[in-house]
């Protein structure tokens, strides 16, 4: 065996040097770092939840194509018959059948900095280039930069997340249609923050045929079931299918979403009570001495603050866990970004952050 290879040796330089998407432990904490929906779902529906359990048929593989549960995601969302609908297990799975499909020999990824993480990552995972176009100072979209580097790099697909993750807010309508409308590969617009905006760009799948739009039920409360959407036309969606593994979709996932997707008005409450809070804390930020928070369509918000490494670990001590943005990308300096929780989750991290503010000064 003395001549068997060592990983470093064996795996792929590129994969060598990332480093593992990183999940903080939060036992024990008020969980803000995440954009999980805080609020339970009610009893009675989680005791129907519980007898999906009792019957489910685990010991057989799940449907494959998961056809009623598409059914029912294709009459909430109002998905017309003339498009498809791809399913993942997250967005997040979605995103990398994407780009496994479109990873030819000096084919390129495109999305914008900062963005979602994942975009860059799974460009990676996939051996496929990736090429972030920065945004300007606002967070707004660059479109004369995001232009150029369209005509230069011929994106097989460009990722725009809508609103946007970390920075939270909604990018210019007119910009995004000149980017559709420049672009020759397909245009993903992400939309995991949909329920907190009011605003979608889903009509735009009629008008382009390489734009498809995702969707997960991750930020709305589901996040522990891992199901996320592509809408779009069959001539993509049936080539992904192909990447998709079979039984992607668990059995209970399928039941579960199932069964919340038939009391949609429970999502849609939550989501409005978050967007109060989201308004409350984010006057509460404004407020704050020497902090500048910026406009969120989202369930969380982005805000720069003295000290952020500091604070952050401050709020950490009082097991307040956000998430430390300073250190990521340049424009994101000294920047936090809070998740909207509960009522009372919101009123103990701005009562924590004030006092440290005052400690800090
Ligand atoms: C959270 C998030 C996702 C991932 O969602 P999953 O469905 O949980 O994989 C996708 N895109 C953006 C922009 C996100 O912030």
């Amino acid at each position: 065996m003395s001549n068997s290879f060592t990983p470093e040796q064996l795996i792929r330089s590129e994969i060598l040097s990332l480093s593992a998407y990183h999940v903080p432990p939060a036992t024990g904490m008020i969980k803000l770092d995440a954009m999980e929906n805080p609020y339970p779902l009610p009893l009675q529906l989680r005791k129907d939840i519980a007898g999906l359990a009792e019957n489910a048929s685990i010991n057989r593989y799940p449907d494959a194509s998961a056809s009623a549960l598409k059914q029912i995601l294709r009459r909430n969302l109002g998905i017309s018959d003339e498009m498809a609908i791809l399913l993942g297990n997250g967005s997040d799975e979605i995103i990398q059948m994407i780009a496994m499909a479109v990873a030819k020999p000096g084919a390129v990824l495109m999305s914008v900095e900062p963005a979602f993480v994942m975009f860059r990552m799974i460009a990676t995972f996939a051996s496929i280039q990736y090429v972030g176009v920065p945004l300007k100072k606002d967070f707004n979209l660059d479109l004369e930069a995001m232009l150029t580097a369209i005509e230069k790099h011929q994106p097989a697909v460009i990722f725009l997340a809508y609103p946007n993750n970390p920075t939270g807010n909604l990018f210019d309508a007119d910009a995004i249609l000149q980017i559709l409308a420049a672009s020759s590969g397909i245009v993903v617009i992400d939309e995991a923050y949909h329920a907190f905006a009011d605003t979608s760009m889903i009509h735009q799948l009629d008008r382009f045929a390489n734009v498809l739009l995702m969707r997960t039920l991750s930020k709305v409360g589901l996040a522990g079931l891992r199901l996320g959407l592509l809408i779009g036309r069959t001539q993509w969606l049936q080539h992904f299918e192909k990447i998709r593994l079979p039984y992607n979709i668990g059995t209970m996932t399928q039941l579960i979403a199932e069964s919340v997707l038939h009391h949609t008005d429970i999502l849609s409450q939550q989501a409005e009570a978050i967007k109060v809070e989201r308004t409350k804390v984010s006057n509460y930020l404004s407020a704050l001495e020497g902090t500048e928070v910026f406009p969120s369509s989202a369930n969380f918000i982005l805000f720069r603050i003295k000290n952020a490494d500091k604070v952050f670990q401050s709020l950490k001590q009082r097991c307040i866990l956000i998430k430390n943005l300073n250190g990521t990308h340049p424009s994101l300096e000294n920047c936090l970004r809070v998740t909207v929780g509960t009522p009372e989750e919101n009123t103990q991290f701005c009562k924590a952050l004030h006092t440290i503010i005052s400690e800090i000064a």
